[in-house]
């Protein structure tokens, strides 16, 4: 695909333009006369009228975000679960049934377990890295499947590729969330899928100082049946969030690439440190997929790491405690490296044997690994391990 430069929105300050995007915070759009609005509301003419249904900020993101995925006619909404509810609510009616990857993020797993069922949409779980479990899945009814291409927190990696060959064989829509591996390491519109999702708020837009959600369909009836529910039900994004995210996308293949980097690093010093009982990171050869990673993410490992330390809850204390600088905190994507304790957050509502059955212990961390100074980051985890050791 062509790429081109980025381009600030074309508005005019007499003879000059200026090179950033400006900030329109304006609700209403006014209009010349009735014959003129037609125009609009007709296609004849570009041009707002209400910001809930759209904003110059709103679509200078959204024409980026397209442009990185390689799609077209994406819609940008107030959260990365608006584009879920998008997709889900906006696509799905009752007695229909939507197929949902096993370790989706927390959210979307229970919208799938008690919004759609509250709304007649049936929903089953399967495992994604397996395509003949989500083969089994399937049922006449079946309208959409939605993956994730790394997990969260295990980072297994789906078999993208059958499961788009087993959809487009069945006439089901395939929907990949790619928040955790970005257009940088993958876009699954390439491999098939039939619509692509992001949280904004995380790696696209990098700073943890903005809530953003961007969807595109490659059927423009389906972007269209999204875009006037996300319209009626106000899914709206806030200009200047929408500036924000623009300004962070600006540096996102070098905050990509640094993170990348950074994760690869930690990986393997992890692995080699004692107490340290697993670490899971794609590019890993003891990566459960790590054949699938090299030809999915053609050796991107991304920026996630998880890993597991000996001694359990005492043990993940000491080690949040020492790892000082590190936030302790469930998000990911930011220019600062984050932690994550899946036992005591996202998976709290899991039962022990649950939550081992998947891998996550109490000595279970997730990182998502910020831009920091490679051998400074290192040295904190240092830290955090040999507290971790003392504990037991
Ligand atoms: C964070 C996240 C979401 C939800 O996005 P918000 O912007 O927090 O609403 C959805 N999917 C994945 C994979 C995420 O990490």
């Amino acid at each position: 695909m062509k790429k081109s430069l980025q381009r600030p929105f074309p508005i005019r300050t007499g003879v000059s333009a200026p090179v950033v995007s400006p900030i329109m915070p304006s609700v209403v759009y006014a209009s010349e006369s009735p014959s003129a609005l037609d125009a609009q509301y007709e296609g004849r003419t570009q041009g707002f009228t209400y910001a809930r249904e759209g904003h110059p900020n709103a679509d200078m993101l959204a024409e980026r975000i397209d442009a990185m995925e390689g799609m077209q006619g994406g819609i940008v909404t107030g959260s990365g679960m608006a584009a879920v509810a998008a997709v889900l609510l906006g696509l799905c009616r009752a007695g229909d049934h939507v197929v949902g990857a096993d370790q989706l993020y927390g959210r979307s797993l229970r919208m799938m377990a008690e919004d759609l069922p509250r709304l007649g949409i049936e929903t089953t779980l399967a495992d994604v890295t397996d395509v003949d479990a989500v083969a089994a899945a399937l049922r006449p009814e079946t309208r959409l499947v939605l993956i994730e291409v790394v997990s969260n927190p295990t980072l297994r990696i789906a078999d993208l590729d059958g499961i788009a060959a087993l959809c487009a064989a069945r006439g089901v829509l395939l929907v990949v969330d790619n928040t955790f591996t970005t257009p940088a390491a993958i876009r699954p519109a390439e491999h098939g899928a039939d619509i692509v999702l992001h949280s904004v708020t995380k790696l696209l837009s990098g700073h943890s100082d903005t809530t953003l959600g961007w969807v595109a369909a490659k059927d423009p009836e389906l972007a269209q049946q999204m875009r006037v529910f996300a319209v009626t039900t106000g899914m709206t994004a806030s200009p200047f969030d929408c500036w924000l995210a623009e300004r962070g996308l600006a540096t996102f293949d070098l905050r990509y690439a640094r993170a990348q980097d950074n994760a690869q690093r930690l990986a393997s010093w992890l692995s080699e440190q004692a107490g340290v009982t697993r670490v899971l990171y794609p590019t890993r050869p003891d990566h459960p997929e790590a054949a699938r990673a090299q030809s999915l993410l053609h050796g991107q490992g991304c920026n996630m790491v998880s890993f597991e330390i000996e001694g359990g809850r005492d043990a993940a204390d000491a080690f949040a405690k020492a790892a000082e600088g590190i936030a302790f905190a469930p998000t990911l994507g930011d220019v600062g490296t984050t932690l994550s304790h899946p036992a005591s957050s996202s998976h709290r509502a899991l039962t022990p044997a649950a939550r081992e059955k998947i891998g996550i212990t109490e000595g279970f961390f997730r990182v998502s690994v910020g831009l920091e100074d490679p051998d400074a980051l290192i040295g904190t985890f240092e830290d955090g391990l040999d507290a971790a050791r003392s504990e037991r």
